[in-house]
């Protein structure tokens, strides 16, 4: 890597009132990660094309996308087994949120990448801990199972990714996640792109930003927790991904 890519960035007075001040947050926070090794270059390009949907979706949580999170909270309270996967992005965006709901969901998470590197892996994974992480997934020699898929993804944890019965997969590709959908597992996606693969083919696709997404599971997540497993399993079955995919679609061009 040139040596310029590795140098802080220049720090940059954006105004608190400038009207793209969150947008321009979540691109330093990403340039910051891929300066320290967690994000891969190419995360910023993916970060790209959730942000032009972030533009049309209006950079809110929509009713579906609330609705998506309700049911991914109750899915994840009834799992027997949840894990978080987290990539380069995800763990440069949202760090603590990942951790807390890992923490009241009692969920591992996993470290989980498509341009996977040892160094990579523990820089994600020592940045995790810097954030109060303790227990992580996917660190050498860790990855010991195997999904059927011809790149990096596919490298899981037998007790984490490989044994769950619910996986949080925020910025996914499509791949992996319709191969977690065959081995029987229920995916939830977080997608601001309700066109993608991952979208279409997930259990419950969240179309929402991972730095809205994440917090509002939380909250959800505190609030439904007393509720019996019957509750639990009532929001689950009355949530359709097909339907919320739509709503999204008509949010976006409506601007519902
Ligand atoms: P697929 O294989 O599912 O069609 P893709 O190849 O289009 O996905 P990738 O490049 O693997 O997509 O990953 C980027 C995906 O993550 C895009 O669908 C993009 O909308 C989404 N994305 C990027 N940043 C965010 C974010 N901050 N929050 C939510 N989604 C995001």
């Amino acid at each position: 890597m040139p040596e310029h890519a590795n140098r802080p960035l220049a720090k940059m007075l954006v105004p608190k009132n400038h009207p793209r001040y969150q947008s321009l947050k979540i691109r330093e926070r990403l340039v910051e990660g891929v300066a320290s090794g967690i994000t891969s270059q190419v995360g910023l390009i993916a970060h790209g094309r959730g942000e032009a949907f972030d533009y049309l979706i209006g950079e809110r949580t929509t009713t579906s996308a609330m609705e998506g999170a309700r049911a991914a909270a109750a899915m994840l309270l009834a799992a027997k087994n949840p894990v978080l996967s987290v990539n380069g992005n995800v763990a440069a965006l949202v760090p603590n949120e990942t951790i807390e709901l890992g923490r009241i969901l009692d969920a591992a998470i996993e470290i989980n990448l498509f341009y996977r590197t040892d160094e990579r892996v523990r820089a994600i994974a020592d940045h995790l801990r810097a954030h109060g992480a303790s227990n992580l997934l996917g660190e050498h020699p860790d990855p010991d199972a195997a999904l059927p898929l011809a790149h990096p993804r596919s490298l899981v944890c037998r007790d984490g990714i490989h044994a769950a019965d619910v996986v949080l997969v925020p910025l996914e590709d499509g791949d992996r996640c319709q191969t977690l959908v065959d081995m029987g597992k229920s995916v939830i996606a977080i997608d601001l792109n309700p066109l993608s693969r991952t979208a279409q083919s997930a259990t419950i696709t969240i179309v929402d930003n991972v730095v809205r997404a994440i917090p509002n599971m939380i909250e959800l997540v505190q609030q439904i927790r007393g509720f019996s497993e019957d509750r639990l399993a009532e929001i689950i079955l009355r949530y359709d991904n097909h339907s919320a995919l739509q709503s999204a679609i008509a949010e976006i061009v409506l601007r519902k």
